[in-house]
């Protein structure tokens, strides 16, 4: 199964997804495909693949990609090769994406379960990300107005999951994806005996 995570910038996605993936071994993160440079600590090929314009430019034409989009000037995209490798060997994928690429996994009608995650309100996303400190003056005022237009989107979410405290957001987090293991679909896939009783 496909679960998708989309999230204003300092909702804190980042610290739920760590928290899923500890508890759901059977997950993986979809390492995503970016021309965004390095942070300091972020490793190629674990916290993404970095590639220049050109490559990107190259693998997009060769739709390889099951969504990319532009986030703040930099390209981001998910290689469909990589997940459904990961798929072969049994394993369910996290996506970690932005409003416009589950736009286009939707618009390809990508199976999966799609999570948002919401601040409590405004003024507390604001909040938390002067509070990260990483961010200066100009770059803090377009993640705000970045967040605000990723946050009209939410209709097109099947979870919406409000991040009062990490805790209960995982927690919730953690429901969603129970109750998916349970969905049909996943269902039919491990007992096919069930389609063929006579
Ligand atoms: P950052 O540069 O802070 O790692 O990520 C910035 C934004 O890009 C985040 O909101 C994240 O969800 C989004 N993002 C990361 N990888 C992908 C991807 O493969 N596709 C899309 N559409 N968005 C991505």
């Amino acid at each position: 199964m496909r679960i998708f995570i989309s999230g204003p910038s300092g909702v804190g996605k980042s610290t739920i997804i760590t928290e899923i993936l500890k508890r759901n071994p059977d997950f993986v993160l979809s390492i995503s495909y970016t021309t965004r440079p390095p942070r300091p600590r972020e490793v190629d090929g674990e916290d993404y693949f970095f590639i220049t314009r050109e490559v990107f430019e190259e693998m997009e034409g060769r739709n390889e990609f099951l969504e990319w989009a532009r986030v703040h000037d930099n390209l981001y995209g998910t290689s469909i090769s990589w997940m459904e490798d990961r798929e072969r060997q049994g394993r369910h994928i996290l996506l970690d994406i932005d409003v416009q690429g589950v736009r286009q996994a939707q618009q390809k009608n990508s199976p999966g379960v799609y999570i948002f995650i919401l601040p409590p309100s405004i003024e507390e996303l604001a909040r938390r990300l002067a509070r990260r400190g990483t961010e200066d003056d100009e770059s803090l005022r377009i993640r705000l107005k970045n967040a605000k237009s990723e946050l009209r989107s939410w209709s097109m979410y099947d979870y919406l999951v409000v991040n009062n405290d990490i805790a209960g957001a995982v927690q919730d987090v953690q429901s969603i994806i129970n109750a998916s293991r349970c969905s049909r679909e996943e269902i039919i896939e491990r007992i096919p005996w069930l389609r063929e009783i006579e």
